[in-house]
């Protein structure tokens, strides 16, 4: 089955799309997107992604071409297409093809790309032994809440995390930690929970956002807090959230072991309350 491309309201096999050259999202990274999965072959928390989109579109001045029924549509046909067990969708949508001028165009109409490729999720060996991080500083803009194309510290950034031997790197401003470069951190300290807070810094995970109500529910405490680069070393366990990694114990930061060095309770805890809910 190959994999499926979507551009401007038209599906195709994937190596057939395409967009010109002077699309805006290639020529200055304007434009926004989203990350969804499958489970089941269904979208997972579509209507937050969506939501989520809406809201990275209007902050830049970008039109939402569709609907969020018309979405969800267009997913289900582009899966069906596809006809994996489990998807990755990717959806960027752009301020469109113009002539290059920072300038917004006037006539411009939003180009919208859809990908649906197989998911490969991480091994489970991968999640029952956790992952290593380092820490980098993070030189991103005043807008991380923005889901923008722009990602060209996460790219240097998990460059680096690999060149390490490392999964992920963990951004610190300041000496606070803010996201990881495609995840979110959280750290347990004395059975508390802590993240960085909802903000420019960050982007607002819909994993986060559900990590966090499992975590209320299961009765620990909460705080959406930052959380010093200190505190992360000193952490009893960490963890990452995020569409991709789903809930996965860092276990080494920057060579140094977190805790134990292996995959606490809590993020156990947590990964299994994860499970359940995804189904
Ligand atoms: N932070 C960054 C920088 C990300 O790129 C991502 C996911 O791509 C996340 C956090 C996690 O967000 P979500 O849980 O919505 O996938």
């Amino acid at each position: 089955m190959p994999d499926v491309g979507f551009v401007n309201g038209r599906f195709m096999p994937l190596a057939q799309a395409a967009v010109p050259v002077e699309d805006r999202g290639y020529q200055f990274g304007d434009g926004v997107y989203e990350v969804v999965r499958t489970y089941q072959g269904k979208p997972f928390q579509l209507e937050a992604h969506l939501v989520r989109l809406e809201r990275s579109a209007e902050a830049i001045g970008v039109s939402v071409p569709y609907p969020r029924q018309e979405w969800e549509r267009l997913m289900t046909e582009g899966l069906r297409q596809a006809g994996y067990e489990d998807s990755k969708i990717y959806v960027q949508l752009t301020r469109g093809v113009a002539p290059r001028d920072h300038v917004f165009p006037v006539d411009a109409q939003p180009t919208v790309v859809m990908t649906i490729r197989e998911l490969h999720s991480l091994p489970a060996s991968v999640h029952k032994a956790g992952v290593e991080a380092v820490t980098m500083e993070d030189l991103r803009w005043g807008r991380c809440d923005i889901k923008s194309l722009n990602l060209l510290p996460n790219v240097m950034g998990r460059q680096r995390a690999k060149e390490a031997g490392a999964f992920e790197a963990i951004f610190v401003r300041n000496g606070l930690v803010t996201e990881g470069s495609v995840s979110n951190v959280m750290v347990v300290r004395d059975g508390r929970l802590s993240t960085a807070p909802e903000g420019p810094t960050i982007l607002s995970g819909v994993t986060r956002k559900l990590v966090l109500d499992l975590a209320r529910k299961e009765g620990l405490a909460v705080e959406e807090r930052y959380v010093t680069v200190e505190e992360l070393r000193r952490a009893d366990e960490v963890f990452l959230s995020g569409t991709t990694v789903e809930v996965l114990a860092v276990v080494r930061v920057d060579q140094k072991p977190i805790g134990a060095g292996i995959p606490g309770p809590v993020t156990r805890q947590l990964g299994l309350c994860f499970k359940r809910a995804v189904g």
